[in-house]
């Protein structure tokens, strides 16, 4: 094994992640901002503060909310560059904006770390099973060597490019997964409306081109698919709020390069309207809630 790991936010996705290292026999050193959170992963080591986490832990990892939050607990005045042991790895897996992950790599080299961006996909299901996929930006030697740490969360490890390909995959990625989820809500929606049965339906869908993984493995009608957010009244998963985060994300990178993102943006105002209306902590698939009324 990797010697002492450090996990740094340990939230929906983190304390997935956490479990899967301690249950493949890392130790694992663990904080999160709120205590009842960092507690969730059995056979962890707990800290009370970042220092306690990342000092001399050979690889930092972290999945906090956003690019602010990443830069300040990376390169903040009580940052983990200011504790950790020269020479080790940070791989942050959140997914946050690419310039800040290129930003963010640059600093932690010229302070003699090593830096990694590496957001996933999978949901918390991935998360819980082991099954991510990382979409990793940076140098491909220093992926090599973090390797077999991240199979240890997920089941694919691609490499993008250079510092910040991780995020910018990342993004494209959830852009798609945010218009397929709203296009399933949309038709599933219509569709029991007019008295089609939920299942059949889904059924239908599923052999059909209207197929993916929104209708197949996370269909936002509650009851269709067991243990998964929507049949749990979309709580757990993966929050409108971050889904929001994350369009709004993929559209400055299309403001970089002049792409066009018109559903991108479309699927943005849809996710900002939920937000706005009580869904900001629910799961993503609860467009379908929103789109069906009372
Ligand atoms: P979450 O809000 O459940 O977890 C974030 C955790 O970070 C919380 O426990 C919070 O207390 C903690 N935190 C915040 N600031 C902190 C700080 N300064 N120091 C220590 N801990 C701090 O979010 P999540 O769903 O686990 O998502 C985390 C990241 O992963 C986000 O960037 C998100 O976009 C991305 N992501 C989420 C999913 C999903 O399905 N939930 C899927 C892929 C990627």
């Amino acid at each position: 094994n990797a010697g002492t790991l450090a996990f740094i936010g340990i939230g929906n996705m983190g304390s997935r992640m956490a479990n899967n290292l301690v249950k493949k026999g890392e130790t694992v050193r663990v904080f999160d901002l709120t205590p009842a959170n960092a507690k969730s992963v059995p056979g962890a080591q707990v800290c009370n503060n970042q220092e306690e986490a990342v000092k001399d832990a050979s690889v930092i990892i972290t999945m906090l909310p956003n690019g602010d939050i990443v830069k300040d607990t990376v390169l903040g005045t009580n940052g983990i560059l200011k504790h950790a042991s020269k020479g080790s790895l940070l791989i942050d897996c959140s997914t946050i904006q690419p310039q800040v992950a290129q930003e963010v790599s640059k600093a932690t080299y010229s302070a003699g770390f090593k830096f990694l961006d590496a957001p996933v996909s999978g949901g918390v299901t991935g998360a819980e099973a082991g099954t991510l996929t990382f979409m990793v930006g940076g140098d491909k030697q220093v992926l090599n060597s973090a390797d077999p740490i991240l199979m240890k969360m997920g089941a694919n490890v691609l490499h993008c490019g250079d510092s910040g390909a991780g995020q910018i995959a990342k993004l494209c990625n959830n852009l798609i997964l945010a218009i397929t989820m709203i296009g399933t809500c949309e038709g599933m929606n219509l569709g029991i409306k007019m008295g089609l049965d939920p299942k059949t339906l889904a059924s239908i869908i599923n052999v059909s081109t209207g197929r993916s993984w929104s209708s197949q493995t996370y269909n936002p009608v509650p009851g269709l698919i067991e243990k998964i957010p929507p049949s749990n009244d979309y709580k757990g998963g993966f929050a409108v709020n971050l889904v929001a985060k994350d369009l709004g994300l993929a559209e400055g990178v299309a403001l970089l390069c002049n792409a066009p993102v018109p559903l991108t943006a479309a699927a943005h105002q849809i996710y900002r309207a939920l937000s706005c209306n009580g869904y900001g902590n629910k799961d993503f698939a609860s467009v379908y809630q929103f789109l069906k009324g009372n």
